[in-house]
């Protein structure tokens, strides 16, 4: 069967941009670098929101209750200044689909393509896209073994050094920052009891901002490097601080280490010239990890550019697709000027409201929330 449309990558972005098509009747087929069995370390993309569990029921019935069922949602989130806590919030457990689910990224590709494979989507594993162009009325796909797939459309979700996107020649545009993190990955062989994601302003051993979020599994533990620390160096002392980090862990077993900067960079242009070829996911823009906008928005954008296809309305999904990128970029700008508060009415105003939270609940709230950045739309569809 000829492919309506190519999907390029298959990582979580271009998995759902094959369901969502197939779900349209369009007949996806995905062209993946990787080979099958490739593994792919660490849990990266961690926290998946309802909205995105609600795309991944629409394109494959019963997937998101599957992804929120592995995945684990914590009832409390705490917020510490120094060791003390400022906020905390719990959530009875309600009807209908979590506000969120916390599984590596991993597992969620596993069960992508298991949706796939049952869907009958195609995806040739081991070959590279090194061009995609469109003309007038459909598009051409060349791989690196010499292969030509032509299609109505293409999908490039191929990633933060997506080849398609050089290929058009559309540069990446924004900043990213020079403070470090460093991204620790624990396994603690056991779910935990009672999970919770707790928030440390000046983690009182460490002296750094540290993020700790369960997910089935392990612990993901984020450190904030001080200005001008290496997180090479950080990584290299692990033994002498992370018992610190997690001392309700007895035995901690790191499994990924990743230092990261935070990135708010989007695509010049979300399509070619002629409206065939679609960016989609971080081949279309990067976002840092706070947040959880990167793969989140990446899933929304995949079942946009999906009905975008369906619907020959590419242009809308271009320009309304990079105004969510936009939106998100400002949210991540926001929440990395929270993380450094470079200037003193910021250390001020944030000391002030620790002192405050006791007394003034908003206060607190404000801590908890402001890491993140504000609450958005533009995650979702
Ligand atoms: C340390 C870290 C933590 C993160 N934490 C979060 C988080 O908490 N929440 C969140 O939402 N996001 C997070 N992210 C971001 C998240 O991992 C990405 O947003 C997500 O992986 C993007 O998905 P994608 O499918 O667009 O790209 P990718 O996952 O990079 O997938 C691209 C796919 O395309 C393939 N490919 C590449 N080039 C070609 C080619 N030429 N031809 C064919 N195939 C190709 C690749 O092999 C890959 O399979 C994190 C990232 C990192 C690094």
């Amino acid at each position: 069967m000829t492919a309506s449309v190519i999907v390029v990558g298959a990582g979580p972005v271009g998995l759902s941009a094959a369901l969502a098509a197939a779900s349209l009747g369009l007949t996806p087929l995905v062209l993946e670098a990787r080979r099958r069995d490739d593994e792919r370390p660490g849990s990266r993309a961690l926290f998946v929101h309802r909205a995105t569990l609600r795309h991944l029921d629409a394109v494959s019935p019963g997937l998101g209750a599957r992804v929120a069922r592995d995945g684990l949602t914590w009832g409390t989130h705490r917020t510490l200044w120094a060791g003390r806590e400022v906020h905390r919030r719990s959530f009875p457990p309600g009807e209908g689909p979590p506000p969120f689910t916390s599984l590596p990224q991993t597992a969620l590709e596993d069960l992508l393509r298991e949706a796939c494979e049952s869907s009958g989507i195609p995806v040739l594993w081991g070959e590279a896209v090194v061009r995609a162009a469109g003309r007038p009325g459909g598009a051409l796909v060349r791989t690196a073994s010499g292969a030509e797939h032509r299609a109505g459309h293409v999908i490039a979700c191929d990633g933060p050094r997506s080849a398609v996107r050089a290929g058009l020649g559309v540069a990446m545009e924004g900043a990213t920052s020079s403070a470090e993190f460093l991204v620790v990955d624990v396994d603690e062989g056991a779910v935990p009891a009672a999970p919770e994601r707790v928030f440390h302003y000046r983690h009182p051993a460490l002296r750094r901002n540290v993020l700790l979020v369960p997910f089935r599994g392990g612990w993901r533990i984020d450190v904030q490097c001080r200005p001008d620390e290496d997180a090479a160096r950080l990584t290299g002392r692990i033994g002498d601080w992370l018992p610190l980090a997690v001392p309700h862990l007895r035995a901690p077993r790191v499994t990924w280490t990743s230092a990261y900067r935070f990135q708010q960079r989007v695509a010049s242009a979300f399509t070619d010239p002629y409206g065939r070829v679609l960016l989609a996911g971080e081949a279309a823009h990067l976002l840092p990890p706070f947040g959880a906008r990167g793969m989140n928005s990446g899933i929304a954008d995949a079942v946009a550019a999906a009905h975008a296809v369906r619907d020959d309305a590419v242009r809308r999904y271009a320009h309304e697709r990079r105004r969510a990128a936009h939106r998100n970029v400002t949210a991540a700008a926001s929440a990395l000027g929270h993380l450094l508060a470079p200037r003193l009415r910021q250390r001020v105003a944030q000391r002030t409201a620790a002192l405050a939270a006791p007394l003034w609940p908003a206060a607190g709230r404000w801590l908890d929330a402001a890491p993140y950045g504000p609450r958005l739309r533009a995650v979702r569809y």
